[in-house]
């Protein structure tokens, strides 16, 4: 947020009167002025005109055009927004990680992504110790993932990477949340005396080495450890039946319970598969669904299947997530 609004008056004293511009200088017209620091400009947004607002929630009013189809609609795409604490839990840390600390260049972009384990805390806070470990261990899974993704081209390993002439959607993977998440729970493990944390931990391999180092940790949820336990068994509809993961508001959970039921070939969650894939924008989701349909082989249905979705899905994504996606298709099919 800028700082410190204030109203005036359109004109200065002195200029009073010398201004033939009635708009300009009309009765009653107020000039606010805002004194800001610098900041990047992608934190910088206007939102202009006559704006309306619909409660959703006991602390979440949304706010829109004041046209009531549009604030209906708007209303209706985030009712489900006190739901999602982890998604705004992350966006207002980045309040403090990331906006108020920046980074200077895309090399420390982990150090934005500090957010993911203030999110984690106040979810720990909000939700439970369980739920949090959920989170955790589904990020551990993706992190080991993206160790995968990029082992022939390690850079990408690590916290503080060279990006000199790489496109950072090309090497956008969950490291930098998940690895760095990690980094800051080993410290916050060690938390007793900060001064002198460099004794206990080695913050170079942290920062600079690549892979996932010893003294990272799989975290103990009993929830998360049921999931991997049941990967490529027929017990995913026992699971759902406890869990309900497959209705969860979280889509963190959600896609990655859809991966567990894709990769069980258990065509019964297809269609939610393919009403996510067409409600989801985020390449986070949409990568390891599409993935998790195509990959591997005799398949083919799966694929038939994936290449439909896109093809009545992709007007809706991002022309970044397209790309991506269609990289996949062509890769695997
Ligand atoms: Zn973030």
């Amino acid at each position: 947020m800028p700082g410190h609004p204030r109203q005036a008056g359109p004109c200065s004293r002195e200029c009073r009167g010398a201004c033939d511009d009635s708009l300009w200088c009309g009765e009653g017209r107020v000039v606010e002025e805002f004194v800001m620091e610098p900041i990047p400009p992608y934190l910088f947004a206007f939102a202009v005109g006559e704006l309306g607002f619909r409660e959703v929630g006991p602390r979440t009013k949304i706010y829109s055009e004041a046209v009531p189809g549009v604030l209906d609609a708007a209303a209706k795409e985030f009712s489900g927004t006190e739901e999602m604490i982890k998604v705004v839990a992350h966006e207002l840390a980045h309040s403090w990680t990331g906006n108020l600390i920046t980074n200077k260049t895309n090399d420390h972009f982990w150090l934005n992504e500090v957010s993911q384990h203030m999110q984690r805390r106040i979810v720990e806070a909000v939700q439970g110790k369980e739920r949090a470990a959920l989170n955790i261990g589904i990020g551990w899974k993706l992190l080991v993932e993206d160790m995968e993704r990029f082992k022939d081209n390690m850079e990408f390993t690590k916290l503080k990477t060279n990006q000199q002439g790489v496109d950072p959607d090309d090497v956008y993977s969950r490291v930098p949340y998940e690895k760095g998440f990690q980094f800051l729970w080993r410290i916050e493990r060690q938390a007793t005396n900060v001064p002198g944390i460099e004794n206990h931990i080695d913050l170079k391999v942290w920062t600079e080495g690549t892979g996932i180092p010893p003294d990272a940790m799989e975290p103990a949820s009993d929830i998360y450890a049921e999931i991997v336990s049941l990967a490529n068994e027929f017990k995913v509809l026992a699971l759902d039946a406890r869990h309900r993961l497959s209705e969860s508001k979280d889509y963190e959970v959600k896609v990655a319970f859809l991966q567990l039921a894709i990769a069980s070939r258990c065509s019964n969650y297809y269609s939610e598969v393919e009403k996510t894939l067409k409600e989801v924008g985020r390449m986070q989701y949409l990568r390891p669904l599409y993935k998790a349909l195509v990959q591997g082989t005799g398949k083919e249905e799966e694929k038939t299947f994936a290449k439909r979705v896109f093809s009545e899905a992709c007007s809706c994504y991002h022309p970044i997530a397209q790309g991506v996606v269609e990289a996949i298709l062509v890769k695997h099919t």
